[in-house]
């Protein structure tokens, strides 16, 4: 057992140190530079490669063309037509997710963006299917 004075420098002392924890929630949490959250999408860049779906280990990614298309690009005359850019949408399921950001590695257009949110948590199941378009 410690002496009562050693107790009472060591209380003394931990009055001036910086807290070991933070405020969390009532204060914006600080994540570490390399932390990996939640992958987000541009549909404005994919182009229906499939490779972030092969590539997921947990099967957590599903890329499919968009209900609604881009119209076709005006014929200009005596060329032929231009080609048709299919616009795709993403499903993320975050409840299967293992966040190892393989799949933002792996896209060779950059349309999967690595953020740190790590605020996913949800009481309905449904709210874990995010649906990117
Ligand atoms: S971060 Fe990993 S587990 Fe999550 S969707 Fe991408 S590849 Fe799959
Ligand atoms: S997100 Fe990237 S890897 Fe996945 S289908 Fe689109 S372009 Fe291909």
């Amino acid at each position: 057992m410690k002496h009562p004075a050693r107790i009472f420098k060591e209380a003394i002392m931990h009055l001036f140190k910086k807290p070991a924890t933070c405020g969390y929630p009532f204060e914006k949490a600080k994540v570490m530079p390399n932390f990996r959250g939640r992958i987000d999408f541009d549909s404005s860049k994919c182009i229906g490669c499939q490779m972030c779906v092969r590539v997921c280990p947990a099967k957590a990614i599903e890329i499919k063309l968009s209900a609604e298309q881009p119209p076709a690009p005006a014929p200009v005359e005596g060329q032929p037509a231009a080609p048709v850019k299919k616009k795709f949408d993403c499903i993320m399921k975050l409840d299967r997710c293992v966040y190892c950001w393989q799949c933002a590695e792996t896209c060779p257009k950059k349309a999967l963006i690595m953020t740190q949110d790590f605020e996913l948590a949800h009481v309905d199941r449904k709210e874990l299917r995010r649906h990117y378009k």
